[in-house]
Formats: structure tokens, C-alpha cells, sequence
């Protein structure tokens, strides 16, 4: 059976807003759009957008508890506290970790999430709540056949929890952690491959001088190539469309070029950038060379917070600040971003990131009433600035409400996490936790 719903207004990103919009769903695909005088009100959400559920191009929903740790360190001291505290885990403080940061993209009008994943816990997370995604099981080290023999054990950890909704990927960390031959190895799996490129420039000063911040990572620690890790990948012919590279903030022109003509996909994350003290990405100058961009909060690790909205206005203000120009990203496409662009940076812009009839029933609704937003004046400007968790009403997920204000059994997600945080800060057994 149809299910329609209406709101003030309908934001279908591919075509123009609809006011008193209504859309129509059945069995997990949109089948209609329009009016509400022309479907019929349905539920009707007074004060409120209809638009595609939000696509997160980059997250580590297991580092949901880490919010604030490390704050003010640089990059280097940074990822060596963040090595040594992960270690204090249980897999299943893992697992409670990554159930409350899917809870979070959930209540952000996150439908679908492209993960890195450390303990291949994620999996399970998304499966139980509903949130779809695309999981990279993370990889690291310099030796192609130890790094897919730790995939393969991943994989099994993992494999109860894959499914249509919950896809798997493969995550080489980033060029310091992880050698070119190995990136060219997992190429070879035929899935989607996320990793970090160009985050600093402590990122460029190990890569290509052996110096600088990321010294103090110790074991993780690769040495360096002589060049940077996309120009490293572009010689060793390993990276192309299949790669979701979060970051590339530190660029010269001929990397952005490099990414355009080997078609690797940008997930922008500036809120992650900016609080590490990374600088700020060129996005202009990424979407003028046509590289595919998504818009990832990251985590807490780095962003204090799975908040897509935070980071929309981030990608807005920041966009602006480094172009010196309020013109520089309108806020409409900044939605775009965060939806039909990061759909295309994971290569499924047919599927998601608009509402047109035949693509799943992914939708979040957003309510602006008491606020000062309305009456409206642009829809798509007013759920940028001022959506946030607190005003999503709903989100669904192939045609299935998986969130719904106000219905969320927040208190037992959030003890389990603070136990988990807790351990972290404790210290104590440096066992690694590997699996369940
Ligand atoms: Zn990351």
C-alpha cells in the first residue's frame, strides 16, 4: 500500500522545491511527487521539509564516544592518543560505540553512511538500526598478502551483518600507514575503497621529507615515499572511481588533476579539517576540475559530532571564508552536496540522493516551526542554516521509518557508550580488540 506524506515544503534536489509538496512511497521506492492537492495530504508535517535522507560520504560510526579527546593536539599527537586509547576496548564496547553513531546519523536525517570501520563492529551497528551502508573494513601495513589476510578476518567478523542495506568495502588507512602495493592489492576486490588523502600537510611533510608531527605515530608509521600519497597512487595505478578519499585539503593544482582524471571521489569533511587545525579543502577548485564530492562529518574523534546539518554550514562558511566570497557555494548546493553529490561520490546517484519516482524511499523531514525560520522564505537555505538533529521529525530508510522524534531509547544507547568512553579514559588492558 502507498504511503503518502506532505509538508509545507517537498525538496526533491533534482528539480525544483514543490510547496505544500506531498511524495509517495511503496514497497521501499518513491512512486510519486507533487502536491498535496494533487496526492492527497497523507501524514501531513506542518512546518516542515520533505528531502532526501542525507548521505554521510565519510564516517567512523565506532569512534562515536571519542568526542573531545585529543582536543587542541596537533595531527601527530592527535592520532597517536586516538591509537593507544582505541586499544582499551572491548568488542562489544565497539559494537555500543558504533550502535549509538549510527543512532546519531539516524537522528540526523542520515539514511545512508560510507564508514571506515576498525573492528568491523559498524556492520552490525547499521544492520540492528536500519542505517544503510557501505562499510570499509579498515587495512593497514606496508605487505599486500598480511593486509588481505586481516580483511579476510574482518570479513568473516563482519559477514552476518552484510546485506543489500549494509555493503561491503575495504579501507587502506591512508598513504603513511599504508604502502602503494598494497592500495593496488585491494583494488582488486571490485568494491568500494575509502581512505584519507591530503588531510595535512604533516601528511605531505612525512610522505615526501621523512618529517614533521606524524614522527610521533610509532609503529602505524610507514616510511616515507619521496612524493605524495596521490601522486605515489597515480604511478602505482592505485586508485580510481572505486576510491572515496575523505579530506584533500592539502593539494597543488596537479593533485586536484590527478583526482579528476583518475575519477577518485572527495568526501569533504570541514568541520574534521578545521577543528585538527588541517586548513580548509578547495572545494571550488575540487567541483571546477569535476572531481565527484560528497560532504562526511567524520567522527568525534576529530568533528565533535555525527551532525550533518553542523557540517553543512560549515561546508557553506568555509567555502565562502577561503574564496573570500559570499558567492561561493550557495547553501541550495550545499544540500546537493550532502545528498546527490556524495550518492555520486559512492556511485549510486541512480538509487539515492534525490526524490524522483523510482529511487529508494529514502527521506528525512525536517521541521522548522518555533523557529525563527519561518514563514519560509527559501526552503532548501532554511534546512541548511537551521536544521539540526533537534528538528529532523523522521527519517526513513527504504520506505521504513527507522527514526521518529521523541521514540528512541537514547538512555540505554548512551550508558552503553559512556561505559565503553569510560574504559577508554581508564586506561588499563592494552588487549587489541579484534573480534567478538
Ligand atoms: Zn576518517
Amino acid at each position: 500500500m502507498e504511503t503518502i506524506y506532505s509538508a509545507d515544503w517537498l525538496l526533491p534536489i533534482e528539480g525544483a522545491p514543490i510547496q505544500n509538496g506531498a511524495i509517495a512511497f511503496e514497497n521501499g521506492r518513491i512512486t510519486r511527487l507533487g502536491t498535496s492537492a494533487e496526492l492527497g495530504a497523507g501524514r501531513r508535517f506542518p512546518g516542515a521539509a520533505i528531502m532526501p535522507g542525507l548521505v554521510n560520504a565519510h564516517v567512523h560510526l565506532e569512534y562515536s564516544g571519542y568526542t573531545g579527546f585529543g582536543d587542541g593536539l596537533d595531527f601527530g599527537g592527535w592520532i597517536a592518543l586516538h591509537l593507544q586509547r582505541k586499544l582499551n576496548l572491548t568488542f562489544e564496547d565497539v559494537v555500543a560505540l558504533a550502535r549509538l553513531g549510527a543512532a546519531e546519523c539516524l537522528a540526523s536525517g542520515i539514511t545512508t553512511v560510507v564508514d571506515a570501520s576498525y573492528n568491523a563492529a559498524s556492520p552490525r551497528a547499521c544492520s540492528e538500526l536500519g542505517l544503510k551502508a557501505i562499510v570499509g573494513l579498515e587495512v593497514f601495513g606496508a605487505d599486500p598478502e598480511a593486509a588481505l589476510a586481516h580483511f579476510e578476518a574482518l570479513k568473516e567478523i563482519a559477514a552476518p551483518a552484510l546485506s543489500e542495506q549494509v555493503r561491503l568495502g575495504i579501507s587502506p588507512h591512508a598513504p603513511y600507514t599504508v604502502s602503494p602495493e598494497v592500495y593496488a592489492a585491494v583494488r582488486e576486490l571490485g568494491v568500494p575503497v575509502v581512505t584519507h588523502l591530503a588531510e595535512s600537510a604533516a601528511e605531505r611533510a612525512w610522505l615526501t621529507r621523512g618529517e614533521g608531527p606524524l614522527g610521533a605515530m610509532g609503529d602505524e608509521l610507514l616510511p616515507p615515499l619521496g612524493e605524495t600519497g596521490i601522486r605515489a597512487l597515480a604511478r602505482a595505478h592505485a586508485a580510481g572511481k572505486e576510491m572515496i578519499a575523505a579530506h584533500c585539503v592539502d593539494l597543488d593544482p596537479e593533485e586536484i588533476e590527478l583526482l579528476a582524471s583518475l575519477d577518485v571521489a572527495v568526501a569533504h569533511c570541514p568541520r574534521s579539517n578545521g577543528f585538527l587545525g588541517c586548513g580548509i579543502a578547495p572545494l571550488a577548485d575540487l567541483l571546477r576540475a569535476g572531481v565527484r564530492v560528497g560532504i562526511g562529518t567524520d567522527s568525534p574523534a576529530s568533528a565533535p559530532s555525527f551532525d550533518m546539518f553542523e557540517e553543512l554550514r560549515s561546508v557553506v562558511a568555509f567555502s565562502r571564508a577561503r574564496e573570500h566570497s559570499s558567492q561561493a557555494l550557495a547553501a541550495a548546493r550545499a544540500l546537493e552536496l550532502a545528498t546527490l553529490g556524495s550518492a555520486g561520490a559512492l556511485g549510486i546517484a541512480d538509487q539515492i540522493g534525490s526524490l524522483l519516482p523510482g529511487k529508494r524511499a529514502d527521506i528525512a523531514i525536517v521541521a522548522l516551526d518555533e523557529t525563527s525560520l519561518l514563514p519560509w522564505e527559501d526552503a532548501q537555505a532554511a534546512v541548511v542554516l537551521g536544521g539540526s538533529p533537534e528538528r529532523v521529525v523522521l527519517t526513513v530508510v527504504d520506505g521504513e521509518t527507522k527514526y521518529e522524534k521523541g521514540e528512541f531509547e537514547w538512555d540505554v544507547l548512551r550508558s552503553a557508550s559512556a561505559t565503553a568512553r569510560g574504559r577508554m579514559l581508564a586506561g588499563g588492558s592494552k588487549a587489541r580488540a579484534a573480534g567478538p
